[in-house]
């Protein structure tokens, strides 16, 4: 077999080694159906099995009932930053968002195209480092955003902001099934798929079903949600392949004992890099200890000459994709449900090495 190396990619991001195994397996002719899942019909029997099965078993994960509608859509989760407002905000006009960081900007600038935006509470103030603790929410508001892993600041929340009888909406790109949620505090958990789920192209769109009768006739068929409701997904082709890749990691997931599982290696692996970091006086971690990411661990070294030289080294040693966000420098090792704890363990070796030698 080909060679792997420790892949710190913020997204596309690692995949489940057994999940790539099944998709070469699967590749040429899946089953017993003669074809690749890339060269057949979306309407055909086989495939629509495997395009269930994946909304069945990721309502599973995430202890969905029957009043939550999985989608897979295209887009991104930046499309959703367009679609939520255009579909939920009217006729109120107005939602609340937290603001922590870059993505959270990018959904406000959308919305607010649509309506009137209330940032309940921000943490620009201290270049996002942390996670706000207290909100300005407006009980009329038409729901309330807010993005609960930061990618490139490396925060995440711990809880979900209480936000009362307002519909909860979460960008969850960079943490969907890292631990167990409680699914009835969300009206909508959506997120892009290449981080937790599977390939890039797959957007993951968690709505109950209260939220779909919102949407407004007058939009453009493909910004409503009601029409990819009502098509369940297939109001035009899908990303056949990409869904038939989620699938695999939802059942490799659910094989390895759910969310449950995931969260307890999660705060192991990311705790084996902040204790670390935490005794040394060398690697310091950018977020708030309290609202530090479990998915994304970004650090600083003494200065950016270091930072090149520890990037560079860390390469040659097998180690890719540690470079900060181009927008904050730096160092993320971005360590999702996928990536190994061997892995980790290797990459604090590393960092011992490197700062004993500089
Ligand atoms: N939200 C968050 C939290 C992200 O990390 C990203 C991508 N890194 C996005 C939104 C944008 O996602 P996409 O590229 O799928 O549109």
């Amino acid at each position: 077999m080909k060679k792997r190396i420790f892949n710190f990619s913020a997204g596309p991001a690692i995949l489940p080694e057994e999940v790539l195994l099944q998709a070469q397996e699967d590749f040429y002719s899946y089953k017993d159906s003669g074809m690749s899942v890339m060269e057949m019909s979306h309407r055909s029997k086989v495939y629509d099995e495997i395009f269930t099965g994946a909304q069945k078993d990721l309502k599973t994960l995430l202890g969905a009932g029957d009043d939550y509608t999985v989608l897979f859509l295209q887009g991104g989760a930046t499309l959703q930053f367009s679609m939520i407002p255009m579909n939920l905000m009217p006729p109120i006009n107005k939602a609340d968002y937290i603001n922590t960081g870059a993505w959270s900007k990018k959904a406000i600038a959308e919305a607010k195209r649509v309506g009137a935006v209330n940032v309940a509470a921000s943490s620009a103030d201290q270049n996002f480092s942390y996670i706000p603790k207290e909100f300005k929410f407006d009980p009329e508001a038409a729901y309330v955003h807010f993005t609960s892993n930061n990618t490139i600041f490396g925060t995440q929340f711990r809880n979900e902001p209480e936000v009362g009888n307002v519909p909860l909406v979460c960008d969850a790109s960079s943490d969907m099934l890292h631990k167990p949620i409680d699914m009835n505090k969300y009206a909508i958990l959506y997120g892009g798929a290449q981080k937790n789920i599977g390939p890039a192209g797959v957007t993951v769109v968690v709505i109950r079903k209260d939220m779909i009768e919102r949407s407004n006739d007058d939009l453009h068929a493909y910004m409503n949600y009601k029409t990819h409701a009502e098509a369940d997904s297939m109001y035009n082709t899908p990303t056949t392949f990409g869904v038939y890749m989620c699938g695999l990691v939802f059942k490799h997931i659910l094989n390895k004992g759910g969310v449950e599982a995931m969260y307890a290696n999660n705060v192991k692996k990311a705790g084996l890099l902040y204790d670390f970091m935490d005794e040394s006086d060398y690697y310091k971690p950018t977020a708030a200890k309290e609202d530090r990411s479990l998915m994304n661990v970004t650090y600083r070294l003494p200065n950016e000459d270091l930072e090149k030289k520890f990037i560079a080294e860390a390469t040659e040693n097998g180690f890719s994709g540690l470079k900060g966000h181009r927008s904050v420098g730096g160092i993320r090792a971005s360590i999702y449900n996928a990536f190994p704890t061997e892995g980790v363990a290797a990459l604090v070796e590393f960092m011992k090495d490197f700062k004993a030698k500089n």
